[in-house]
């Protein structure tokens, strides 16, 4: 019988022909050269058809190859293989005294399915988590492997790649000497007045939360390295307690608060990595702007709150500084990213999504790759100057497209 597989939120069935997940290198070398179509299937948490090869393709996972994690302490660059999660990274450099720069919501996404897909956390100065990479290894529709690193021309096209140059069997990525950070939430922030500038740039990573009941942010994260100075926050009260973004779900799922003093990567997360991120039943959506529209932005939303409200769990707002990738969605542009996590009502979803996609159209939002979006794709190619460039890549690496399915040839327009 047909294994079926979903994404981690199970709004989404792989409608592949089959699924494997290789135990070695060469396993992995033979089942790519010999298949057709290929794509490989990370830790799952995208939740549209990025990963799905359709019905004659292969699902590919690389969770059975044996993990790597080389912590190189002179060169402070780490080297990982393809199936590892940023949790298990993360304690492998913190045990060196090294980290990453940033990390998402949650570690548990695999590094390699995040920065394919432009992955990102916040701060005014934190570009994507791709920004941290220095070199690709993949395994491209041959069999063979090709390394890509930094100061290659095709570079920029070779991280944030939505998987379809080839399977990243290893990615190696710079460090940095562990730090500490210490976590507050503010709450009842007013979109009246706010200055954006001022609160998101207050400390290394801030995220503003809202359910758009109110034209207001019912919680700010606030996430200050302790190595560098405080700022203060004078524009909310600070929460007497540990809250989750989520109304509902409980806040002991969520990273220290309070202003406890922490490790990195115990604090830059919102969610712990032994509990289930956010609500878990749910759709996401974001889109990216130009950091400098990020009110008009704000206000666009608040002049459809009633709409968002109605299917909204959370919305979350974070900045993003301007990445190189060619497809990243911060591409030559420093972002506001505009997250909305949904009810699971997949048709109640997509009709706001196309009201609140017609009210952010004046900003040219570039959707994110892992999340729901409903724009049209060449509106989406649209959006991106250097797609010319990926597309040449991608034939170069994979001539016959093996390793594009229907969402990576709407992209390329292919
Ligand atoms: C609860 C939750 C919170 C989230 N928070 C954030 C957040 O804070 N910031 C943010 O930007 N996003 C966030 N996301 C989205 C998530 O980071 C992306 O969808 C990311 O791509 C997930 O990585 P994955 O390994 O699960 O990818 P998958 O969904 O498994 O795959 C994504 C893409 O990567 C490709 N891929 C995966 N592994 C490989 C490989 N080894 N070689 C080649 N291609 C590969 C796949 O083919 C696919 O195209 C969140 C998602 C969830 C569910």
């Amino acid at each position: 019988m047909r294994e079926t597989v979903t994404n981690w939120a199970r709004t989404i069935t792989y409608d592949a022909k089959e699924y494997q997940h290789p135990r070695t290198l060469d396993a992995l070398r033979a089942l790519v050269a010999d298949a057709a179509k290929v794509r490989v299937l990370g830790s799952g948490h995208s939740f549209n058809r990025v990963a799905d090869p359709g019905p004659t393709g292969v699902l590919l996972s690389t969770a059975a190859l044996p993990p790597v994690i080389e912590v190189d302490q002179a060169a402070r660059t780490v080297r990982v293989s393809g199936g590892v999660r940023y949790a298990e990274l993360a304690r492998a450099v913190h045990a060196h005294g090294l980290a990453v720069a940033n990390m998402a919501s949650l570690p548990h996404i695999s590094v390699a399915g995040s920065v394919a897909t432009g992955t990102h956390g916040s701060g005014l100065a934190n570009p994507p988590l791709a920004s941290a990479v220095r070199e690709v290894e993949l395994v491209v529709a041959d069999g063979t492997t090709v390394t890509i690193a930094r100061g290659d021309d095709r570079f920029d096209g070779a991280v944030t790649s939505l998987g379809a140059l080839g399977v990243v069997t290893a990615l190696t990525l710079d460090l940095e000497p562990a730090f500490e950070v210490e976590q507050r939430v503010y709450t009842e922030l007013p979109l009246a007045g706010l200055d954006f500038e001022a609160v998101a740039g207050s400390a290394y990573s801030v995220s503003l939360f809202t359910n758009w009941r109110e034209p207001g942010f019912r919680q700010v994260w606030v996430k200050r390295r302790t190595d560098q100075p405080a700022v203060d926050f004078p524009w909310a009260a600070p929460a007497a307690e540990p809250l989750h973004p989520v109304p509902g779900m409980p806040a002991a799922n969520c990273t220290e608060q309070l202003g406890v003093p922490g490790p990195w990567h115990e604090r830059l997360p919102h969610f712990r990595a032994e509990f289930t991120p956010s609500s878990g039943e749910e759709i996401q959506s974001e889109y990216l702007v130009p950091r400098s529209a990020a009110v008009d932005a704000l206000n666009a939303v608040d002049g459809i709150r009633a709409a968002v409200a109605e299917v909204l769990q959370t919305c979350e707002v974070r900045t993003i500084a301007a990445d190189p990738q060619w497809l990243s969605p911060a591409h030559a542009r420093d972002s506001v990213a505009l997250h909305f996590t949904w009810v699971r009502d997949e048709a109640a979803v997509l009709r706001v999504v196309r009201e609140l996609e017609a009210a952010l159209e004046p900003f040219d939002p570039r959707p994110h790759w892992g999340k729901v979006f409903g724009m049209p794709p060449a509106v989406v190619r649209g959006r991106y100057a250097r797609l010319g460039d990926f597309r040449a890549l991608a034939r170069s690496l994979d001539p016959a497209g093996k390793f594009t399915n229907a969402f990576v040839a709407d992209v390329l327009g292919a």
